[in-house]
């Protein structure tokens, strides 16, 4: 082990002790836990690596990549051994390398069941990107392979680690505008799609817009009122169907709650979108915008003001998540989470391909 690492994990050691909620002068074993990034590609390399350089619990310690090129850029940046290099193929081999505990699957949304299970299988803690996975059946094996193998299981919605989101959840409970009523949800972006062989174009990895933005508003909407949708009606629209012939351009769907309570949201690979607002009996609160990686900020009707978290999201997402692992502690966003979400993106698509008919969950 290089002086370089020796020194993050014992200043690591140092940070984790010193800010622990544990009784005062208890003796705290505490290390950072080794984190391996399955998939090499935008999130990867743009965002996490990056926050897993300012993580206090964990670290980058290894890759598991189908692109040869990459290794030696990422070694040589990130300082990775031999030891630690992965392809899909020997993957289950780390289940021999002490020095990583937690695989974080990156890939495209269709893998992710296939190579969390390897993961779990392999005897790793498994943090697994947003859709969790293409259906509620594919989540549940995920689930079941995490319990088999007695190892933790995190799925990727950063937004429920943000401060004002949190803030947004705890409001769901407390209900300090009353009793809510009905809320609008959206998440899009302009999508190019100049690479027209990206997966995200294509259904057997998980394309289109509902199952890369549109899971934002879903558990926006579930987060926002605390309550499970009880019925949903969905349909599709594209204006470039030469492109989205295949996977939605567009999704709006209306979720309808106990009590009532209705959700309006939209997901687009067509247009920007991104905003939260939440309608109550004595006023209203919302986030604009509410799912960038910076700036996520809002207000309420009563002159509230939500200011940005200056911090890193996935930094704090991921220490989260270690530090559930290294107190043993329920983790914030656990695999039901995704399972939730991905039994209503059944049901939307259900209903959209049925001319929006209202399909009961
Ligand atoms: P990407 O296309 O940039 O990267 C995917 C990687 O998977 C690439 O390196 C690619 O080489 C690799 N790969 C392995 N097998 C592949 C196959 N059969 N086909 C295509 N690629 C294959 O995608 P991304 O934007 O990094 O997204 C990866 C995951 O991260 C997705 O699940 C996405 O939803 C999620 N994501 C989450 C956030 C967030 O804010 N939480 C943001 C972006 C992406």
């Amino acid at each position: 082990m290089n002086s370089r690492r020796n020194f993050i994990r014992q200043s690591g050691l140092i940070a984790a002790s010193s800010l622990l909620p544990f009784p005062s002068g208890a003796f705290v074993p505490q290390r950072k836990l080794g984190v391996a990034l399955a998939g090499l590609g935008y999130y990867s390399t743009d965002l996490l690596a990056p926050a897993l350089q300012q993580t206090q619990y964990c670290e980058l310690r290894g890759i598991i990549t189908g692109s040869p090129e990459k290794i030696p850029v990422w070694q040589k940046r990130y300082n990775i051994p031999d030891t630690n290099v992965y392809n899909y193929e020997n993957m289950y081999r780390i289940a021999d390398n002490g020095s990583i505990d937690v695989v974080y699957i990156v890939l495209p949304n269709g893998l992710h069941a296939q190579y969390s299970r390897i993961a779990a299988d392999a005897g790793k803690h498994v943090w697994c990107e947003k859709p969790m996975a293409m259906n509620a059946r594919q989540c549940q094996d995920i689930i079941d392979a995490c319990e088999r193998n007695k190892v933790k299981l995190s799925i990727g919605y950063r937004m429920q680690h943000e401060p004002n989101t949190q803030k947004i959840i705890e409001w769901a409970a407390s209900k300090p505008y009353g009793e809510i009523n009905d809320l609008i949800a959206q998440a899009g972006f302009y999508n190019s799609a100049s690479d027209r062989g990206h997966w995200k174009l294509h259904p057997e990895l998980g394309g289109g817009a509902m199952y890369d933005m549109g899971v934002y508003p879903l558990n926006a909407a579930r987060y926002a009122t605390g309550m499970e949708p009880v019925a949903v009606t969905a349909r599709h629209e594209t204006t470039r169907p030469e492109i989205f012939d295949e996977v939605d351009e567009t999704t709006i769907f209306e979720l309808e709650f106990p009590g009532g309570v209705t959700a309006t949201c939209k997901t687009s690979f067509g247009e920007s979108i991104n905003r939260l607002e939440v309608n109550c009996e004595q006023g209203n609160y919302w986030l604009r915008p509410m799912q960038s990686y910076t700036g996520v900020s809002g207000g309420s009707s009563d002159g509230k003001i939500l200011k940005p978290f200056g911090g890193n999201q996935q930094a704090r997402q991921m220490d989260h998540d270690a530090l559930a692992i290294l107190d043993d502690k329920a983790v914030r966003v656990p695999g039901e989470e995704g399972l939730k979400d991905l039994r209503v993106v059944e049901a939307i698509f259900e209903s959209a391909g049925k001319n929006g008919v209202r399909v009961k969950l």
